[in-house]
């Protein structure tokens, strides 16, 4: 049996991006918050409770991927509602958050994204890390603005490439000047206090941790921690797209930054920074 094509980064890209103006448009019809406060009664594969929001949106997803399925491209789906879904290929990995920021979502707050990611590798599907993703995007649904990188050719913000974003800043008494946090439940932010105090001029909470890895990669802010376990869905796509940038990202973990498995469960925070002095500091910041 002659081997299947398998799309190419800019093919699978540009699914991603029809896949995240369906999710935009379907978004855009469910204008009022009680409607987009309705949870499903489920609890996703990733653990968190599903509204319907979250569900429609990967079934959008689901369909664009399942016209490439069509077309010939087989794979897995590693998706934050759904888990596994075998189409194919243990050896290409889709990891899938359908909506990266739900809370902004249903609560009508504008940062919030669909992230999709490509891993490549043999088995990759049971054996994957960060480090074996080769395309992904994030579509951040608020400001409309799309994010994408293919591994070792760069990053792109609306199709220009990322080419120099700005420098690190610190401030006069040597703090990063803005910093993003993620899962930011005040007992998070409480543990890290120490840590903050030390290393941080303004903290920003955008919601997200797909956007505010983006934000890293755009020169936004200086550097951005979770303060707790990330997913894989949330940070596969946003990862690569800092390190496109030039930025530098890792899970918990300095001395092996993209070891984090591409799986349902969470593991290391994940931080980023411009610099490898930065990334040191702001791995300070998780109390995992
Ligand atoms: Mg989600």
């Amino acid at each position: 049996m002659p081997s299947s094509p398998q799309p190419a980064p800019e093919t699978w890209i540009a699914a991603f991006n029809r896949a995240a103006d369906r999710v935009r448009d379907r978004l855009d019809a469910v204008t009022s918050t009680p409607d987009r406060l309705r949870e499903t009664g489920t609890t996703g594969e990733g653990g968190d409770r599903t509204l319907v929001i979250d569900a429609e949106a990967e079934d959008l997803v689901f369909a664009e991927l399942h016209a490439l399925h069509d077309e010939g491209a087989r794979f897995t789906v590693l998706s934050e509602e759904r888990g596994v879904v075998d189409l194919g290929s243990p050896d290409v990995l889709v990891v899938v958050d359908p909506i990266d920021g739900s809370m902004n979502a249903k609560r009508g707050m504008p940062h919030h994204a669909v992230s999709i990611a490509v891993a490549e590798g043999p088995g990759v599907a049971h054996s994957g890390t960060m480090a074996d993703v080769v395309c992904g995007l994030v579509a951040d649904l608020g400001p409309g603005e799309r994010w994408t990188a293919i591994r070792g050719v760069g990053a792109w913000l609306d199709g220009v490439p990322i080419v120099a974003p700005a420098a690190e800043r610190l401030t006069e008494g040597g703090k990063l000047e803005l910093v993003a946090i993620e899962s930011a439940h005040p007992a998070h932010v409480m543990a890290s206090g120490e840590a903050l105090l030390e290393h941080v001029h303004r903290l920003r909470a955008i919601g997200a941790i797909a956007i505010s890895l983006c934000a890293v990669a755009g020169g936004r802010v200086d550097g951005m921690a979770s303060l707790w376990r990330c997913r894989a869905f949330d940070a596969a796509a946003g990862q690569l797209i800092v390190r496109e940038s030039g930025g530098l990202v890792a899970f918990g973990d300095l001395d092996a930054p993209l070891s984090a498995p591409l799986d349902l469960i969470g593991h290391g925070p994940v931080v980023a920074a411009r610099s490898a002095e930065g990334l040191a500091r702001v791995a300070t910041l998780p109390h995992d």
